[in-house]
């Protein structure tokens, strides 16, 4: 160490949210170079090689071929399937010097179609499943957390080539089974989730996600079987339609200065003509409306209106994900002007919808079934309708998953309870169908010769991601705790004694044995550094087994090395002689 380009550092830097970051700043593993952007330093970089090293040879004992494209690649074939546009604002855009536009690959399905359609002409040529290790540039609103979210970060992509759906879903299968044998080497814990596949397009797609509160991403787990969705991909069971016949008709009343859910339930309650005959009124009971703009990536901007029951939030990343590539904006003061038939805090469905006075698209959640009764705003100021029926009064244009998932809901597979918890989204794994095959051309022919377009799945996984994954699995108070395929080196050993003690020629000696057996060393032959020092740098920088030359190394009857577990602090002394046999039966049980 006294000559490795190493600083480590006693404090947290200011802007590090998460461990992770934390820990792999001050342990001298990278440094931040640029919003969302970081360089890494010899130790950060052998910690990286080792991860990439596994991912790829999990994918080659799987089978599939390692290829590997530029990053920086003309705008024509992500104008051919869309994304040039629908990536929006996510996409970084440049131009060479003679204006011609480029972009920095955010994901590469482009560019592995139009390889196989290169290189590939016969239905013998499939099934093909190629990967690439390799950087990716999304310009991400929030880079945040250090590497779990860059702006500039390394994914392995796979992407599978088939005839026909049944080939499609065994090699989505081969994939899946790789990431569990990838994940489980990585030390990573995951669960799997049924996933939206978003921007992408296509159908059958799951994510594994490492179950981690620092994690983005919010998932459902049912308490009693194995269901288990992103939140975004969660769908809200329907309950059964109720027949119209006998129910009440719906009244309009006066209601003044019920502006708020909370005010309007406490005003019906209160009152012999409002109060519902059965049962008490809640939140529950109330359809509330509520307005966005959705923009278009082509810059249109197209109104909104969600109704969903009155005692749920909209959650934003669900409806992100439903009206993609479209982003939701709020509906502003402007727009309530620009459109006086909405009476704000009194929309009600007489107002929405194809049949409505404004004729803003309208989708409602689904429970909002035929025969359900609502309390829901009367479309004009001070007054809601009571009894207003799905179906029979109203009807909306569609349904939309947009309301937020609360612990306690019904699971959509067993009809027991689910529960929330939160995840880093460490791969995602999805059957994409034809669309980009479709859109640039890509045929084989079959084997009479008539030409078949092939069925793509697409695969990834956060390669910088899934690093700052394991050290958020895997650290203390004191600092990072490496799975020793990962770390750095396999023993750190120290010298703890005096500049011209006899501790550091015992120290140099044990590193030259471990190196000779083949262990991976790092030496802590600094000059002018305490031994406390030495000793708070080999805890924060996690290399699972320390060994120290201390003062039994001067124990005349019995010199010994002090070897210590990183992880668990156990520690014993071991003689001089014997330690480099120990450490190897250690280091490689
Ligand atoms: P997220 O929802 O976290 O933005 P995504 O769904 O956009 O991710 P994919 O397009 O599925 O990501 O990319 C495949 C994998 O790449 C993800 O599963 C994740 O592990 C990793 N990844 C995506 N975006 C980032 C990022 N900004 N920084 C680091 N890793 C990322
Ligand atoms: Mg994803």
């Amino acid at each position: 160490m006294s000559t490795l380009l190493l600083r480590t550092l006693r404090d947290d830097p200011a802007d590090a949210e998460v461990a992770s970051h934390r820990l792999l700043v001050r342990a001298g593993y990278i440094r931040r170079a640029a919003p969302g952007g970081f360089s890494w330093l010899p130790l950060g970089w052998l910690v990286y090689r080792n991860v990439e090293r596994i991912v790829r040879e999990e994918m080659d004992a799987a089978g599939f071929q390692e290829v590997h494209f530029p990053a920086l690649l003309p705008k024509e074939p992500y104008e051919a399937t869309g994304r040039w546009t629908e990536y929006g604002d996510n996409l970084f855009r440049l131009q060479d010097r003679r204006g011609a536009d480029f972009l920095l690959a955010p994901t590469h399905e482009e560019m592995f179609t139009l390889l196989v359609k290169d290189v590939c002409g016969s239905y013998k040529d499939l099934p093909l499943s190629i990967y690439q290790i390799q950087t990716k540039y999304r310009d991400e609103a929030r880079p945040r957390a250090g590497l779990l979210r860059g702006r500039e970060f390394v994914m392995k992509d796979s992407y599978s080539f088939d005839l026909d759906d049944d080939g499609l879903q065994a090699s989505y299968d081969a994939h899946r089974a790789a990431y569990v044998s990838l994940f489980d080497r990585l030390g990573l814990p995951y669960v799997i989730v049924s996933a939206m596949s978003g921007a992408m397009g296509g159908s059958a797609s799951e994510e594994f996600l490492a179950p981690m509160d620092v994690g983005e991403d919010t998932f459902v787990r049912c308490t009693s079987c194995d269901y288990a969705a992103n939140v975004e991909a969660v769908e809200t069971p329907a309950p059964d339609p109720i027949p119209l016949d006998g129910l009440r008709p719906a009244v309009v009343h006066d209601t003044p200065e019920t502006p708020t859910i909370a005010t309007l339930v406490d005003f019906v309650n209160a009152r012999p003509a409002t109060r519902r005959p059965d049962r008490d009124w809640t939140a529950a009971d109330t359809l509330k409306n509520v307005l966005v703009n959705l923009r278009y990536p082509d810059g249109s901007v197209e109104p909104l209106a969600i109704g969903l029951p009155g005692d749920r939030e909209i959650d934003m990343k669900r409806l992100e994900a439903q009206v993609a590539p479209a982003v939701p904006e709020p509906f502003g003061d402007e727009d309530f002007t620009a459109r006086p038939q909405l009476a704000k805090g009194y929309i009600g469905p007489g107002s929405l919808g194809s049949g409505g006075a404004t004729g803003i698209r309208y989708v409602v959640d689904p429970r909002v079934v035929d025969g359900t009764a609502w309390i829901t705003g009367a479309d004009s100021p001070g007054h809601h309708v009571i009894d207003l029926v799905a179906g029979r009064d109203f009807t909306a244009d569609g349904t939309i998953e947009a309301a937020e998932v609360r612990a306690g809901d019904t699971c959509p597979q067993c009809g027991e309870q689910v529960e929330i918890a939160r995840g880093i989204e460490i791969g995602h794994i999805f059957q994409l169908g034809r669309k980009y095959a479709e859109a640039l051309d890509l045929t084989v022919q079959d084997q009479h010769g008539k030409p078949v377009v092939p069925t793509m799945g697409s695969y990834g996984v956060g390669v910088t991601r899934c690093l700052a994954a394991i050290a958020e699995a895997s650290h203390d108070d004191l600092g990072l705790c490496w799975p020793r395929e990962i770390a750095p080196a396999d023993v750190h050993v120290v010298v703890a004694g005096k500049d011209g003690g006899p501790q550091r020629p015992a120290a140099e000696e044990l590193a030259a044995g471990l190196e000779a057996a083949g262990l991976r060393v790092l030496l802590d032959d600094r000059s002018g550094v305490s031994p406390g020092v030495r000793f708070k740098d080999a805890e924060l920088i996690g290399v699972p087994t320390i060994a120290v030359a201390g003062r039994g190394v001067a124990d005349e009857d019995r010199p010994t090395i002090e070897v210590k577990d990183r992880r668990t602090g156990d520690r014993i002394d071991v003689p001089v002689a014997e330690a480099v046999d120990h450490l190897v039966a250690v280091c490689r049980p």
